[in-house]
């Protein structure tokens, strides 16, 4: 039979990417409930997913900071059942904290994190009384190591991997699968969205040195991150779907390095040193970290398995 899957933030990016490939996958073993916010924005998907539209893919609006469209989207899906839910909604944040208001840093907490949590408290118990689902969070490299300039984005996804990595002891019990997928810099909206508000953000609260670093060195380079470093949407929901999905499971090998650092060193010194070291001391090594980086490919690829029911 097919498998259900609900999608969020289907508008644009990953989300779009991953639901279109779903709905035409070959063996046709997914049936999918692309959702999102607003739907006067289904426009790029209903394109992209052309004769599939209606068949293998079915556009549903549905908010994750909204407790009441989640509800009403997993009703309308027959019996409710999802055998596959992707949490995919997310937004970014950069900047000096003292340029952030409380507000903002809030709705980045509750769309990355409570935004999964609503989805969990409404998908979970079906799941759990089925004994059979597979959770798939589309979480970041910034779920488990801090970047310049993203404190409140990487918090975020700092909240995702801690929730998920007790939840997914609990999981285990009922024969359900969590996949924690971390990508490091994808080009989509999210990337063009944060440079854009990174360049219009009024920077009089932070003191001249901070407004310097965030202006001459951080948003200098931030193009030349995604243009080096940068998969595609596509490569993404190829990755999601290609592999069996380990726990923590990386898209962008060329990123891999950088998280090593982080389990190179238990004390956790080591990853600030060479981040530090490459943003204020040598500007001529980051890019040529960037090009070391490149030549530093290493895959370990695994079978598939979001087409099969977990057992
Ligand atoms: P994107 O901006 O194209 O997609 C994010 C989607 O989430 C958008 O369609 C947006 O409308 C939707 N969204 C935001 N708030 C929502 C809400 N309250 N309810 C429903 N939908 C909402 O960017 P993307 O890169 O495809 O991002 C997808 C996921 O990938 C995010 O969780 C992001 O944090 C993560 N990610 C992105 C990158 C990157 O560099 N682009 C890197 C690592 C992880």
């Amino acid at each position: 039979a097919r498998r259900n899957v609900l999608i969020t933030g289907c508008s644009s990016g990953i989300g779009l990417a991953l639901a279109v490939k779903m709905a035409k996958d070959e063996q046709k073993r997914f049936k999918v409930y692309a959702t999102m916010r607003n739907l006067a924005k289904k426009q790029p998907l209903e394109e992209a997913a052309g004769h599939r539209l209606g068949k293998t893919l079915e556009i549903k609006q549905l908010d994750v900071c909204d407790e009441q469209s989640i509800k009403t989207c997993v009703n309308s899906i027959p019996d409710r059942r999802i055998d596959v839910l992707v949490s995919n909604a997310g937004m970014g944040l950069i900047g000096p904290i003292e340029c952030q208001t409380i507000e903002e840093m809030k709705t980045v907490m509750d769309t990355n994190f409570f935004g999964l949590v609503r989805l969990l408290k409404e998908i979970l118990p079906d799941m759990k009384r089925r004994k059979s689902g597979h959770i798939v969070i589309i979480s970041s490299v910034m779920g488990i190591q801090g970047i310049l300039f993203n404190d409140v984005y990487a918090a975020s996804k700092f909240a995702v991997e801690g929730f998920c990595e007790s939840l997914a002891i609990q999981a285990l019990k009922f024969k359900l699968q969590l996949s924690l997928i971390e990508p490091g810099p994808v080009v989509t909206e999210f990337e063009r969205k944060v440079f854009e508000d990174g360049m219009k953000m009024d920077l009089s609260a932070a003191d001249e040195e901070t407004a310097e670093m965030f202006t001459n060195i951080y948003l200098k380079n931030y193009k030349q991150i995604f243009q080096s470093l940068g998969q595609s949407a596509e490569d993404v929901a190829e990755i999601i779907l290609a592999e069996n999905p380990p726990f923590r499971h990386q898209t962008n090998t060329l990123y891999t390095p950088m998280t090593t650092l982080k389990y190179a060193d238990p004390n956790g010194d080591l990853p600030i040193d060479i981040f530090y070291k490459m943003v204020f001391q040598h500007d001529k090594i980051f890019s040529a970290s960037l090009n070391f980086i490149k030549l530093l490919r290493w895959r370990s690829r695994k079978s598939f398995d979001l087409g099969k029911p977990s057992q």
